[in-house]
């Protein structure tokens, strides 16, 4: 965002006016000036103070709908936690980007509080809506409009994702610490009232070791009882110390075995697109970088296939989002299957996807490329009676080339895609730059 864009926008940040008086400084040096000057600066502050007000009410009214709505959840759930967020960020004056991430939290709990079958998520959508600037009309999902689906925005929800999952994480992580601070104050409680007990026993000894007449045994002996007594005591007291403390080592272990799950989920999570189960775009890039490197170290061919679904809007129109949906799972799970457990098919943005081919020309990925096409060409999506054709997909393949970035790479199969719309569609553009480079250096090496 521009900082423009953040200036003009009194709504948010209500401070803008003092920019705009510094602007308008030069105004000062003349008497004239300097009325007209102060003439603007009281309006202008009027209107912030005006401003302020307002966005202060406003936001009050919108945290108590929030905290009605938060107090009626589970303390453990995620959407608790997300809505503790939401508020805590809530607190004006609030800067655009900090809206911006808010936003980004409010769309993760509508997606949560979608989940919830018991919840009546017209109280939550009136509170939280106003904040996101738009009513959705989804009726599928109430809180989350379409362009979700583009690719920023799905880097934007794993990023979100994550910080949440860290967030609960950190939690965890301060909750194990707090019980492995008691586990260590009982194990000296423990050590202390052993050393107390010991010390009893070594007197008692000694006291007997110097006994001579009858009287003095009587009286050691009454006396040993009471010790005793005091003895037993102190030892269950002990045995109640260690039983407390291997409870809180099982609640350590415990708690450790879900932060571990916790970890893998996030792994995973951040991995993986929700919606095909496919790896996503961070995990491609990795991959990607990863393949680039190797394919340099041993010289060997790496190829980049960019596909994305032909007039795919189409199919959401006409059919509902639900059903472009599941030819997405169709696409990723069914045809795109095809591929070698080697390469790696990922969903690169909403309905495009990006595969990898390591070790791979472009001609064995052209076959590849020509087998998935004959595929979706000849699946279906039973659809009540009707059974639907699979829209088809254009593409765009190229081979690496020696010291080109990822980024690089994928702008120039991006290319290649968008070549493959222009001409037509349902086609596949490919590239021979790598072809004429290994041509010119076999050239130049036969000519010297
Ligand atoms: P083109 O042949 O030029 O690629 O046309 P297109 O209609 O496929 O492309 P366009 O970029 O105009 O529209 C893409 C559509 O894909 C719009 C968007 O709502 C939809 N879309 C993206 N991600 C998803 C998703 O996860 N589910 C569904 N159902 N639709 C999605
Ligand atoms: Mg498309
Ligand atoms: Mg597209």
């Amino acid at each position: 965002m521009s900082r423009n864009e953040e200036n003009n926008n009194g709504l948010i940040d209500c401070h803008g006016s003092s920019k705009a008086l510094r602007l308008l400084e030069t105004l000062t040096r003349t008497p004239a000036g300097n009325i007209l000057y102060q003439q603007i600066e009281r309006i202008l502050h009027e209107a912030d103070h005006t401003q302020d007000r307002i966005i202060r009410g406003y936001t009050a009214l919108v945290l108590t709908l929030i905290e009605s709505y938060r107090r009626k959840l589970p303390r453990d759930s995620l959407l608790y936690l997300e809505l503790k967020l939401i508020q805590k960020r809530l607190i004006p004056p609030i800067s655009m980007s900090e809206l911006a991430t808010m936003q980004g939290y409010i769309k993760h709990a509508s997606r949560l509080i979608n989940e919830l079958s018991d919840v009546d998520d017209e109280i939550i959508r009136q509170a939280l809506a106003p904040l996101l600037g738009k009513i959705p009309h989804d009726h599928h999902h109430p809180l989350v409009t379409h362009q979700d689906h583009t690719p920023q925005a799905n880097l934007s929800t794993e990023q979100h994702v994550d910080s949440v999952y860290r967030q609960k994480l950190d939690q965890q992580r301060r909750e194990l610490q707090h019980l492995q601070t008691q586990i260590t104050d009982k194990i000296a409680e423990a050590t202390r009232q052993y050393a107390d007990f010991s010390q009893q026993l070594n007197s008692t000894r000694d006291e007997l070791q110097k006994i001579s007449d009858k009287q003095e045994l009587t009286e050691l002996r009454t006396q040993t009882i009471r010790e005793i007594g005091r003895l037993l005591d102190q030892q269950a007291n002990l045995a109640a110390v260690l039983t407390e403390t291997k409870q809180l080592l099982d609640k350590v272990n415990h708690n450790s075995q879900q932060l571990s799950h916790e970890l893998d989920q996030v792994r995973v999570l951040s991995l993986t697109d929700d919606l095909t189960r496919l790896p996503n775009r961070r995990a491609f890039i990795r991959r990607l970088e990863d393949e680039i490197n190797r394919s340099q170290r041993e010289n060997s061919p790496l190829t980049l296939g960019m596909l994305d679904l032909d007039h795919f809007k189409n199919i959401n129109d006409q059919y509902g989002h639900n059903v472009g949906d599941e030819i997405l799972q169709i696409y990723a799970n069914d045809v795109l299957s095809i591929f070698r457990h080697y390469d790696m098919v990922a969903r690169y943005g909403g309905e495009e996807f990006a595969v990898i081919l390591p070790n791979t020309d472009h001609e064995g990925a052209l076959r590849a490329f020509t087998k998935v096409k004959n595929k979706a060409g000849g699946h279906y999506h039973r659809l009540n009676d009707t059974r639907l054709p699979l829209p088809s997909f254009s593409a765009g393949l190229a081979m690496h080339l020696p010291g080109e970035t990822s980024k690089e790479f994928i702008e120039r199969v991006d290319t290649l895609l968008y070549k493959a719309k222009q001409s037509g569609r349902n086609r596949i553009e490919f590239d021979k730059t790598r072809e004429k480079h290994e041509k010119l250096v076999t050239d130049t090496m036969s000519e010297s």
